[in-house]
This record gives structure tokens, C-alpha cells and sequence, in this order.
């Protein structure tokens, strides 16, 4: 059904830009997209008084599953990262305990329980915005200190994972400089 709209749908972007070569700009352009919305979610849970300056995003077919934000002071929940609340969120709208057929963009690095939980999901590319460098510097160091090692044990599963680059990488480090005030008791 999304064929015959290719042209007008915005989430027929990609398919038709495969024909093209401007195929890679268009991945770009979806990226820096989801991780900006990524970026806004992690504002608006520290806007909120949810949790810590973390998004999530799951995407399908380039469509938003679900919008998610760090929830652990909201639902006193040390579990409860932005990127463990949009997978559970995720599964329970689409009724499937497998995402593979979506990708999951984040406003930061993800932690190991988060690696985890994404590995789990068996969801199928993951574009995170911030080094997670950027978080341990205004000191969410505990939980993170991992997540480099994480990264690379992860990066030998079968999913892809891109750091997002240009505005949508800029915009993601630059969350933690503008919400550290609120979190210095980290
Ligand atoms: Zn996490």
C-alpha cells in the first residue's frame, strides 16, 4: 500500500531514493530526523522532572513507533532508560515481542542494559546522537562507564550501529551541557 504513495509519503523517501544516487544523503537526512526527535525527547524528560537528559525513538518503514524519554525518577525506576521504555513501549503497540523489523535511535550512547535490551528486542540498526563520554563528564558515570566496552562487544552482533554525524551529533552532546544544572546529583 505504501507504493502507490511513494512520491507524496514522506516515508516513501527511501524507496525511492535507492534508485538514486542520492540514496546515502537520504539515509542521512531520515537519521538526522529521528535522532533531532531523539535529542527533543530527552529535553522534554528533563522538562518534565521524569528522569535524566535521555531520548529514544523506535522507528518502522521510517514511521515513529514510539517517543520516549528516560522515566527512572518518574516511575523510581533504575530500569526504566529511554531506550528499555520505548522498546517495552514499542512491543506492547505493535502486539510483538520482536523488533527487527525497526531501528532505534538514541540521544546518547547506550548503556550495557540498554546494549542488552536492544540485542533482546533483535531490533535491527541502532544510530545513537552522543558519545557516551558525554554523559560520564557531567558525572552519570556509574552506570555508563561501561557502555564503550559495550559498544564494541555489541558491535559483533547482527545489528548495525552508526554514530549519527553533523547538526543531529552536535545537537545530542550539547544535552547534557544544557540540562547538567538538574542533574548534579548524579
Ligand atoms: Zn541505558
Amino acid at each position: 500500500m505504501e507504493e502507490a504513495k511513494v512520491v507524496e509519503a514522506k516515508d516513501g523517501t527511501i524507496s525511492v531514493a535507492t534508485a538514486f544516487s542520492g540514496y546515502q544523503e537520504a539515509i542521512q537526512d531520515k537519521d538526522h530526523e529521528f535522532v533531532t526527535k531523539a535529542v527533543e525527547e530527552a529535553y522534554k524528560g528533563v522538562d518534565n522532572g521524569d528522569g535524566g537528559p535521555f531520548g529514544a525513538v523506535v522507528v518502522r518503514n521510517n514511521e515513529v513507533v514510539v517517543s520516549c524519554h528516560n522515566m527512572v525518577l518518574k516511575h523510581t525506576d533504575p530500569t526504566a532508560h529511554a531506550e528499555v521504555t520505548a522498546i517495552r513501549e514499542a512491543c506492547k503497540k505493535l502486539n510483538q515481542i520482536e523488533l527487527s523489523d525497526c531501528e532505534i535511535y538514541t540521544s546518547c550512547e547506550p548503556c550495557p542494559m540498554c546494549f542488552g535490551a536492544i540485542h533482546l528486542s533483535r531490533i535491527k540498526r541502532l544510530v545513537y546522537g552522543a558519545k557516551a563520554e558525554a554523559a560520564i563528564a557531567i558525572g552519570f558515570d556509574d552506570f555508563i562507564a561501561d557502555a564503550l566496552r559495550g559498544t564494541g562487544f555489541y558491535q559483533k552482533a547482527s545489528m548495525e550501529i552508526k554514530m549519527a554525524d553533523g547538526n543531529g551529533a552536535i545537537a545530542a552532546e550539547q544535552v547534557f551541557e544544557k540540562t547538567k544544572a538538574k542533574f548534579q546529583m548524579y
